[in-house]
């Protein structure tokens, strides 16, 4: 351990997503009230799968029970299909259904696609104002060009845990250990918006310890149990774990927490650190959605 590391080792802050999530819940169940009062009815969100799998079960069960408690109307769309081709016929059909669906404000897509099924016919057939976890190129896209447009939850809670850790981020140096279109290049181009200076290190990476070494915010999303330790980090530095694995039984993230504790200076426990905060956000985008859709058909009904 460096000198550095034993001046910090009992100070790692331990930035927990449980009282975030209920903060941004409180007010998302309050904008929620107040739409469906002004509506006659509540937001509506549909939660599309594709084949159930015992994972995505209890993910999506999560979500569903997360909007009965803010009082938003939530449903499971089932796709079923022998094959990858009717899958994607009956994908293309059910999103067509909910898009055109008024009471529906924001639809998501349980991911990963059964094999064989294209995440094209997805980005092809979802209303991109009802796309509430940013998959679809015109979010993407507004991202990457510094517009407000829907940003993927994950990518979302991983920049709102290092706001809360209280670490500026404009000048300072950032590593993101992931390139995927879900967290990694997202989160870079918020990062980056913000005015840190990122680095984004993926499964080719050379020399992966020397890039985090020198970072003050270390954000994981590789999917590899202890892929970060301690002896990787500069003291002091926040660290952002987002993956999530099931190593012998139990959920882990991708940094090995006993030794990273002892060094950085902030960092998110798995689980209980960015996963809560990932759905209770999705939440504040779907009364996004359905904010901006109401007033968008207010204007039409008014010309
Ligand atoms: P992905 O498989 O699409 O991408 C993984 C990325 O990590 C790739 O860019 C790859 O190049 C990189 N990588 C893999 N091994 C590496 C290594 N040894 N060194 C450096 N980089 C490496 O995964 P994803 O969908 O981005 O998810 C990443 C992790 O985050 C997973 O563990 C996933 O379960 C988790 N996740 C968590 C939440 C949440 O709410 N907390 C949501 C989505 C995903």
């Amino acid at each position: 351990m460096t000198e550095g590391a034993t001046e910090a080792a009992t100070e790692a802050r331990r930035l927990e997503g449980a009282p975030f999530a209920t903060d941004i819940r409180a007010r998302v169940a309050a904008e929620v009230a107040a739409f469906t009062e002004e509506q006659g009815r509540p937001p509506g969100l549909a939660v599309v799968i594709c084949g159930r799998s015992a994972p995505s079960m209890v993910y999506l069960e999560r979500i569903l029970k997360g909007c009965a408690a803010v009082g938003v109307r939530g449903e499971m769309v089932d796709v079923e299909g022998d094959d990858a081709v009717r899958m994607e016929a009956g994908l293309t059909t059910a999103l067509r259904r909910l898009n055109a669906d008024p009471t529906v404000n924001g639809i998501i897509v349980q991911m990963p696609l059964p094999k064989g099924v294209r995440l094209r016919t997805v980005i092809d057939a979802i209303d991109p104002l009802k796309d509430i976890d940013g998959i679809h190129p015109l979010n993407a896209g507004l991202l990457r060009l510094g517009f407000e447009g829907f940003v993927p939850a994950t990518a979302h809670a991983a920049l709102e845990m290092i706001h809360r850790s209280g670490v500026e981020v404009r000048g300072a140096d950032a590593v993101v250990i992931g390139r995927s279109a879900v967290v990694g290049m997202p989160l870079a181009f918020l990062l980056t918006r913000e005015d840190a200076t990122v680095t984004v290190c993926h499964s080719k990476t050379r020399a992966l310890a020397d890039k985090v070494r020198r970072a003050d915010i270390v954000v994981v999303a590789a999917g590899q149990p202890g892929l970060v330790t301690g002896e990787m980090l500069k003291p002091g530095a926040v660290v952002i774990d987002v993956g999530i694995n099931v190593l012998e039984g139990r959920i882990v993230g991708d940094v090995d927490f006993e030794s990273a504790r002892g060094v950085a200076g902030a960092i998110t426990p798995v689980p209980g650190g960015v996963g809560p905060l990932t759905n209770a956000l999705l939440l504040s985008h779907l009364v996004r959605a359905a904010q901006r859709q109401a007033s968008e058909a207010r204007e039409v009904a008014e010309t």
